[in-house]
């Protein structure tokens, strides 16, 4: 039952792998191979899929955090590969979106409660963030030390994230953006930290948990039991 994750998309990376500004990763686990977010450079993404051998193809859910460029830019090139995959989406994003989505998906839409994604995966419901007409969903991933969140650019704060991640279990790891979090205190009871992309306080975090937290980067894998 492990679940193991792999960045695909950051704007650092492992040798071999393309930088680019956003964010993606896959989540493996059980027989599910999941999509977070599709960074913003399709090309790139493609490459660094193939470079971590994953296929598109397989992928049976893909989760959008939210409409930002930088999470949606690399999507419509990873559709065109695959093989009618479950997408979830807030449910606030454009119609537009939604209609070409569903082109190459079933769409599954977010509202004010959390979805099942599959057996021990959950999105949060969308959650409202200080943009206007921005709402964003966070995954769930329940594993034997507790839940495992992971997160796109965290606009409605990580610390609310947590704390609705936290009705579910106790919070073992966060992976993601973290955008402008500040309060790094409140993070002292979480056993892993991977700050990615926009994370504003990312070198602080990394000084202050250096024992478990991970400099994020494409070509990162961390697995869960
Ligand atoms: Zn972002
Ligand atoms: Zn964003």
């Amino acid at each position: 039952m492990t679940t193991k994750i792999s960045i695909v998309y950051d704007d650092q990376a492992s040798k071999g792998f393309i930088t680019g500004w956003g964010f993606s990763a896959v989540i493996e686990k059980d027989d599910n191979i999941l999509l977070f977010d599709a960074g913003w450079d399709g090309i790139a993404l493609l490459k660094n899929l193939e470079i971590a051998k994953f296929e598109p193809k397989k992928f049976s859910h893909i989760i959008i955090s939210h409409k930002h460029w930088d999470h949606i830019g690399g999507l419509n090139a990873v559709l065109y590969q695959t093989n009618n995959p479950t997408v979830f989406v807030p449910s606030s994003i454009s119609s537009r979106l939604k209609a070409e989505i569903t082109k190459f998906a079933e769409l599954r839409e977010v509202i004010d409660v959390k979805a099942e994604v599959t057996s021990g995966i959950w999105t949060t419901p969308q959650m409202k963030t200080d943009i206007e007409d921005l709402q964003e969903i966070s995954l769930l991933i329940q594993t034997k030390k507790g839940i495992v969140v992971v997160c796109g650019c965290s606009h409605p704060g990580l610390d609310k994230i947590i704390e609705l991640a936290n009705e579910y279990g106790k919070v073992h790891a966060v992976i993601g953006g973290f955008h402008g979090f500040e309060d790094l205190n409140y993070l002292k009871n979480i056993d892993v930290i991977i700050p990615c992309h926009c994370t504003k306080k990312k070198n602080d975090i990394l000084v202050k948990y250096p024992k478990k937290s991970k400099k994020c980067h494409s070509g990162l894998v961390v697995t869960f039991e």
